[in-house]
């Protein structure tokens, strides 16, 4: 590859990103070969002006359901719909042309009354019981299917009672969801793959961990591996299994993601150890510690790194203090992760810290779901709200923190993520700038070999950055999502 010269830019690099490092920098075969001050251009070197945009590493995100978010993408948006009439009006006047009517951001104020009567298989069924209606829930984790839904998920699951009046939660909405991609055409998945790596790069995300695939099935981590070795976007898959030997297989050295040890706070069946504010009700683990325990020795066995999904008081308790047994009794020298960890008491903090444990964080739901009238403070009370998402209180006790979205979840956007960690509504929690570009930028690399471990930009990197027109530091905090990404560079070349 020709060699090639970038100049006229502030090059920025951790930890103190406000400071201009650098202002030109030559490259090549993808390679950064040397950055400084009003560097030569070398005859031979193709000059490229930036035009004194603002130099930073790549983002990543680290955690990601890579193919469901290219799915959901395409797939219709309910967000805008809050009473039951307007929904079954909109999906009436879509269903019209299209056999599929898969439909995402169904609002968790339809989970249950009284607020709103929920929806239901049957009035679902009075406007089509032959297309496919699947509405799946904001937080991702149910979805109410019509009855050639049901049908269809009878035949995965091989069971009829998985649902109430077409109500899906739990293990059996996760095994129907990972299955969902052999009901879609093929060249729909690989529009949904090229719709989100679009996304990554308009971002500034030039590396992803994908959760993908179940313990029933490896195919969405088999699809997206394939879309990795393709793509410029880099990307490590976590296949969401308990079971080792598909990444052993592969040559991975993580495996799990979402392995659910409990739900979501939003539907109400993360596990606390005190009940729901609202509902004064409560809700069991997913796994009981002896599951979780199994799956940790297995992964620890083979040498891999284990990534499990945990986010009530409870489970975070039950998860950090198995990691940190596994740590303790068998020293493998492997630092798993927690996805999410959004209410962890001080025991499950202290656990983390001995079990040297990695965070995976989606700053975002305190953006959406934050805030003393937000969905927490419904769900919880307010104290229990404040408590949620501590990223301050995490960093200053020294524990890693990777920052992801849970995308479709939350948008893959680390400019958002950056914001809410800055606002979040808890101000004891607000972090600094640059903690909070640390956790998009440099922390994901940690947690795995990464193929872009070096984002110091420095000789030998690769030369895999983001522009941007202003200088982030002399944006205030409040207007800080509205910050745009110019353009995003993936070795050397211009991605977006
Ligand atoms: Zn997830």
């Amino acid at each position: 590859m020709k060699l090639k010269y970038f100049y006229n830019f502030s090059g920025r690099c951790s930890p103190d990103f406000s400071l201009s490092r650098f202002d030109s920098m030559l490259v090549k075969d993808g390679k950064i070969l040397a950055t400084g001050r009003q560097l030569p251009c070398p005859e031979a070197a193709l000059a490229n002006d930036l035009e004194g945009a603002v130099l930073l590493p790549a983002f990543s995100d680290a955690h990601t359901h890579f193919l469901q978010t290219g799915i959901t993408a395409l797939s219709f948006d309910l967000t805008d719909y809050s009473t039951p009439a307007d929904l079954l009006e909109f999906i009436s006047a879509n269903l019209l042309s299209k056999k599929l009517f898969l439909a995402y951001n169904l609002s968790s104020s339809f989970f249950s009354p009284p607020k709103n009567p929920p929806i239901t298989k049957f009035h679902l069924d009075k406007i089509s019981t032959k297309h496919f209606i699947w509405l799946t829930f904001d937080n991702m984790h149910a979805a109410i299917l019509n009855e050639a839904a049901i049908k269809w998920a009878t035949s995965i699951l091989k069971r009829d009672d998985f649902h109430i009046e077409g109500k899906v939660t739990g293990k059996d909405y996760m095994q129907i969801a990972n299955n969902l991609h052999d009901y879609l055409p093929k060249s729909f998945l690989q529009n949904a793959l090229k719709t989100v790596e679009k996304t990554c790069f308009s971002k500034g995300v030039a590396y992803v961990h994908a959760m993908e695939g179940s313990s029933f099935s490896n195919m969405t981590s088999k699809i997206v591996g394939e879309f990795f070795k393709k793509s410029k976007l880099k990307g490590s898959i976590y296949n969401q299994s308990p079971d080792p030997s598909f990444p052993i297989k592969m040559g991975w050295k993580q495996m799990g993601g979402c392995i659910l040890a409990d739900g979501a706070i939003g539907s109400r069946d993360a596990a606390l150890n005190s009940p729901y504010e609202d509902t004064k009700e409560n809700a069991p683990l997913m796994l009981c510690a002896d599951e979780i325990k199994n799956i940790i020795k297995a992964a620890s066995k083979a040498g891999l790194q284990l990534a499990l999904h945990s986010i009530g008081d409870k489970t975070n308790d039950v998860v950090s203090s198995l990691y940190n047994w596994t740590a303790q009794t068998h020293n493998t020298g492997i630092s798993n992760r927690i996805e999410h960890f959004i209410l962890p008491s001080n025991k499950a903090i202290r656990n983390v810290i001995s079990s040297k444990a990695f965070i995976s964080i989606q700053p975002s739901f305190d953006y959406f779901w934050g805030g003393s009238d937000g969905l927490y403070a419904q769900r919880l009370g307010k104290t229990r709200e404040r408590a949620c998402n501590p990223f301050k209180t995490l960093l200053n006790m020294g524990i890693s923190l990777a920052g992801g979205s849970d995308s479709p979840v939350t948008p893959i956007d680390p400019v958002l993520g950056i914001h809410a960690m800055l606002n979040h509504h808890n101000s004891d929690e607000q972090v600094d700038l640059n903690s909070a570009l640390n956790v998009f930028i440099t922390e994901p690399h940690k947690i795995l070999p990464s193929p872009l471990a070096d984002t110091e930009l420095k000789e030998g990197a690769d030369a895999t950055f983001t522009l941007f027109d202003i200088d982030p530091f002399l944006v205030s905090s409040s207007l800080f999502k509205d910050i745009e990404v110019k353009a995003l560079y993936i070795g050397g070349e211009k991605v977006y």
